[in-house]
Parts: C-alpha cells; structure tokens; sequence
C-alpha cells in the first residue's frame, strides 16, 4: 500500500531528515514509527502525502508514485489518504458535523461544498463517521466545546467521511492525558481492524506502540534502525 523507495530527505540547511529508506507497508497493518525527537518520524510521515518533498528516491501509494503525482493526480493520491495531527486541526468555530464534511471538500468541486453546503448523502456519511467514533450526538455542537479526545476522535471521524484508505496520524495522542489517549488508540486501532485501513501512527512512547502496533518501525537519525513485531520489540532493541 506504501512503497519507499531509497527515499532520503535533507532540509535546506543541510539536517538529514531521512536518510535511505527501503520499505513496504502492506494493505492493513497499523505501523507505528517510534524515535526520540527528531528521529524522522514527522517527515517520514509527511512524506507519504507530500506535505514534506523529499530529495531523493520514490514514495508510492496504492502502486501511484506520490512523488512523480501533479495537479489532478495529486490529489486523488490525497484523497485517500486522511491525516490526523496532535492539535486535531479542526476548525474550532464550526460544529464537528461541518468539520467532518470538510473530509468531503474535492468529491465536489462546486461553489456549494467549498462555501460548505453538502448534498444530503455526505451529510449522511459524516454522521456515520461519527457514529463509528461513538460521538455522533456531538454533530451540532461547536468544535471548540469539546474535550481534547472529542476533538481527536472528530479528526478521524473527517478521515472516514474523506473515505480514506490510508490514515497517517502524527503524535495523535501527544496532548491527551492517559485514559483519553487509549480511548483515541483503541478507535484507530478498531478502525483499522473493521476497514482494514492502513494506518501509520507516529509515537514516542514504545510501551504503546507495542500494546497497539501490528509491526514497529524505528527511527534514528534519519535512519530505519528498527523494524519488526511487537514481541520483537524488547527494550534493548
Ligand atoms: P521527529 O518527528 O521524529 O521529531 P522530524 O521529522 O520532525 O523528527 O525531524 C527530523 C530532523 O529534521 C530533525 O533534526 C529536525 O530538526 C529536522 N527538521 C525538521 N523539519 C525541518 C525543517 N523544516 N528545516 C530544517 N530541519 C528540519
Ligand atoms: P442552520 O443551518 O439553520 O444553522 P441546520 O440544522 O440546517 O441549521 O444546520 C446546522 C449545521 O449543520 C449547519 O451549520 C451546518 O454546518 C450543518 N449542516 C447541516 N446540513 C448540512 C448540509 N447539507 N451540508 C453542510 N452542512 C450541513
């Protein structure tokens, strides 16, 4: 589902962000990418999409080259692919069920859903995102009115009506306290069961990468230095 190929990244001030990465991400597996801090792992994950270009090498998605995609192709690439960020990126003075629907902006390209008025059908499949994240009686309610793992859980409630293949979340648990991060954990994990969407969640806390990953990915330096089961992920690895 995700290829990379010999793909290396140097910012232009010279910091090697990834350095020769050769991997395969098959059709539902639930990565997670763990490193300290700066480790790579918020570019190896916005590589995926291209909201980071790499220098050198080809990332593909669904057999595409995400690297080689322009104009159109481009974004039919992101289309499926649904991001989810550790501040939730939700437009905060908008009720969650408009934030869910602005999964849907581009199967559209009239004036209507870019001002943010939706046909009944996408009203219906972001009510059902909602529901699949158990917070569907919070459709009306103002983003900014909910708890951080409300919100969260809206963000990947805008992945499922964007009906992507692909969920790439970054840090998604980093602001949340304990009890609400196995909450966000466990509906991306049993998202990833039920839908068989791939999923690639950065973390830096190995013990839960362990608990939720089906395959951990190590990152150092730019460097891939670990990758492999849960089990085979002991603390000297
Ligand atoms: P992580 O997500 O694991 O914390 P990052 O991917 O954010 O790591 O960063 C990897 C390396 O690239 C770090 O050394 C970081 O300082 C550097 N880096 C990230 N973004 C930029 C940038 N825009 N310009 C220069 N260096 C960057
Ligand atoms: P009003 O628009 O008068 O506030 P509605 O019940 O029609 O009341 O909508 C409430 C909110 O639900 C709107 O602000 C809008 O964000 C969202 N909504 C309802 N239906 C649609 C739709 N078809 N397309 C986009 N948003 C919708």
């Amino acid at each position: 589902m995700i290829e990379f190929d010999h793909v290396s990244k140097v910012y232009p001030n010279g910091t090697v962000g990834l350095r020769d990465i050769n991997l395969t991400i098959k059709e539902g597996e639930l990565v997670v990418i763990v490193g300290l801090s700066g480790a790579g792992k918020s570019t190896f994950l916005r590589s995926i999409n291209r909201l980071n270009e790499i220098s050198s090498g080809e990332i593909r998605v669904g057999g595409q080259s995400v690297t080689r995609a322009a104009g159109r192709q481009l974004r039919l690439i992101r289309r499926d692919i649904g991001m989810v960020f550790q501040n939730f990126n939700l437009i905060k003075r908008q009720n969650v069920l408009s934030n869910v629907l602005s999964g849907r902006v581009g199967y559209h390209s009239t004036l209507r859903t870019m001002l943010g008025w939706f046909p009944k059908p996408d009203v219906a499949i972001a009510l059902e995102a909602l529901n699949r994240v158990n917070i569907r009686e919070k459709a009306y309610i103002r983003a900014d009115q909910l708890s951080g793992g409300q919100q969260q859980r809206v963000s990947i409630a805008r992945a499922l009506a964007q009906e992507a293949r692909v969920i790439l979340a970054d840090e998604p648990v980093a602001s949340l306290d304990p009890l609400t991060t196995r909450q966000v954990m466990d509906d991306l994990k049993r998202i990833n069961r039920e839908m068989n969407i791939t999923t690639v969640i950065n973390l830096h806390f190995i013990d839960l990468a362990r608990e939720y990953a089906t395959r951990i990915i190590g990152l150092r330096a730019g460097e891939v230095v670990f990758d492999g089961t849960p089990e085979e992920a002991t603390d000297e690895a």
